[in-house]
């Protein structure tokens, strides 16, 4: 876009009021619609489920006799200190300061043993590795989360990446078994890129200072954040629509620049402009005028999915938050007990909440395990790990799943990248796919939102504006 073009119509100020429809209600869409609506934009937003919110919407688990309930989010989620742009958005809805901040615990099932991982004291005692590997375990990841260019990590192999400075035995007896936990065979897909964005995280998590993680979470969990955020747009103007499943994008066929939406149910609207936040290959599917060789990006694209368990119990079953697998037998990727972080007095009717995931590449039939299914593999394993462990204090067990998470960081994976400014005027893809810098969690999600509608988003809407002024004023000045 020409500089002319950014002059005519400054961010915000003189350009022109269009209609918008944002696609996908998960917090990349309500980032993306608050940005346009504070553009000055007419913004509506279309989610297909019933509710707003994506991954990060929240269900109810049964506490036990006298039909109580406990609402919490589906699947797990953490804020960290450093996950400014988030907790920016939590002040913008008068959330923010009621982040309860705890400290975790990290623990390792490792040998038939449960291990605890939470300081460096502990890190050099464990069992698994010998000195020397443990040295060299620990300076891989100080060393990976001082790398800036992550670039160059790209092209590398994960496993090639850490044999180099792990060694083979710290990554056949630690690494190998995690990367499969979290991978499955797609590690032998994944760059290096992947281990540098999650270590980077994990030490963000850590205070400068005393070295302690810290997690926060908001009292009421998303749901109470998400309550707040779709209040707070619909009262500053955006139109919300859940249940509105997106079927179809298209041109209209009239020579103007608008775009018809199908939703499926015989309702079609025209929007000046829309941005499909869902997964790529849904991308690829819902608009037909896309070029071959977009469609072909969009659908290259390889997700990590999940299948996640909530279990409500009576007690507690550790005091980790995470405890890490590397026993290969147990076919899970963690044991994330979320109740060591929020308070199961005054947010889980004084009860425990535990989540069982396992992440599974989206076209993995596990991802299709029945509930009852999985729900016995859980509990069988958990009787295996935990001596304690009993079904009798399970108040409720509920199986979460999903296709489209995380997008792997396939080799070389940023220069395959589907365009955000598509080839149809007016259509933008703009999804979570384009985190390279970190790993898929909100503050990178909506930071990328941010970023890419000011870099890439608006800069083309304005520089279409432009064109269409100029057409207009020669139409005047052709006609006088
Ligand atoms: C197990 C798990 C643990 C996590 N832990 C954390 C954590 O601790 N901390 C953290 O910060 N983040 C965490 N995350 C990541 C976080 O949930 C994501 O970063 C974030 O929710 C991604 O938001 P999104 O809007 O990009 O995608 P999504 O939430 O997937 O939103 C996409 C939305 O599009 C909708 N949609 C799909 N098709 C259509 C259509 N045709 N028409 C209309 N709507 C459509 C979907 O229903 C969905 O609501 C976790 C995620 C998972 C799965």
């Amino acid at each position: 876009m020409s500089s002319s073009n950014q002059t005519q119509f400054p961010a915000g100020e003189s350009a022109p009021r269009k209609s918008w429809l944002v696609v996908g209600g998960g917090v990349m869409g309500l980032k993306i619609a608050r940005d346009l609506n504070a553009r000055g934009q007419d913004v509506t937003i279309a989610e297909a489920a019933p509710k707003f919110g994506g991954l990060t919407s929240a269900w109810k688990l049964s506490s036990g006799s006298d039909n109580q309930e406990v609402t919490w989010d589906r699947y797990y989620h953490v804020t960290l200190l450093s996950d400014s742009k988030l907790r920016e958005q939590l002040a913008e809805i008068g959330l923010e300061k009621e982040i309860d901040w705890v400290e975790t615990k990290t623990g390792f099932y490792s040998g038939g043993k449960l291990l605890s991982m939470s300081n460096t004291a502990e890190f050099l005692r464990f069992p698994p590795l010998s000195m020397i590997e443990r040295l060299r375990l620990g300076g891989t990841i100080f060393y990976a989360s001082k790398i800036k260019n992550w670039r160059r990590l790209e092209g590398l192999s994960v496993e090639k990446w850490l044999r180099r400075w792990s060694g083979n035995g710290a990554f056949e007896k630690v690494w190998l078994p995690l990367l499969k936990a979290k991978l499955g065979e797609a590690y032998k897909q994944t760059s290096a890129a992947f281990i540098w964005a999650h270590t980077a995280r994990m030490y963000k998590a850590r205070r400068s200072g005393a070295k302690k993680e810290m997690f926060g979470y908001v009292p009421g969990g998303y749901a109470r954040i998400l309550d707040r955020w779709t209040s707070d747009l619909s009262e500053k103007g955006v139109r919300l629509l859940a249940g509105h499943p997106v079927q179809s994008i298209r041109k209209v066929d009239d020579g103007s620049t608008m775009l018809e939406v199908d939703f499926g149910d015989g309702r079609v609207e025209t929007f000046d402009n829309v941005v499909s936040t869902i997964a790529s290959p849904l991308i690829a599917r819902s608009c037909e005028e896309l070029t071959q060789d977009e469609k072909q990006k969009l659908e290259a694209i390889r997700y990590l999915g999940v299948v996640c368990a909530s279990m409500l119990l009576k007690k507690s079953i550790s005091p980790y938050y995470v405890t890490n697998i590397t026993d290969t037998w147990v076919p899970l990727t963690a044991v994330i007990e979320m109740s060591t972080i929020v308070n199961p007095e005054t947010q889980l009717d004084g009860n425990h909440l535990v989540y069982l995931p396992k992440y599974l590449p989206d076209d993995h039939e596990g991802l299709n395990e029945s509930d009852e299914d999985y729900q016995e593999k859980c509990l069988s394993t958990l009787e295996k790990m935990y001596d304690h462990f009993s079904r009798d204090n399970v108040l409720d067990f509920k199986v979460a799943r999903a296709k489209y998470v995380a997008a792997l960081a396939t080799i070389d994976y940023s220069t395959r990248l589907p365009p955000i400014v598509t080839s149809v005027p007016g259509f933008y893809a703009l999804n979570s796919a384009h985190i390279l810098e970190g790993n898929l969690n909100v503050n990178e999600t909506i930071t990328l939102g941010e970023d890419k509608l000011s870099q890439e988003v608006w800069p083309n809407f304005l520089s279409r504006c432009n064109e269409v002024a100029k057409s207009n004023s020669s139409d005047l000045v052709a006609s006088a």
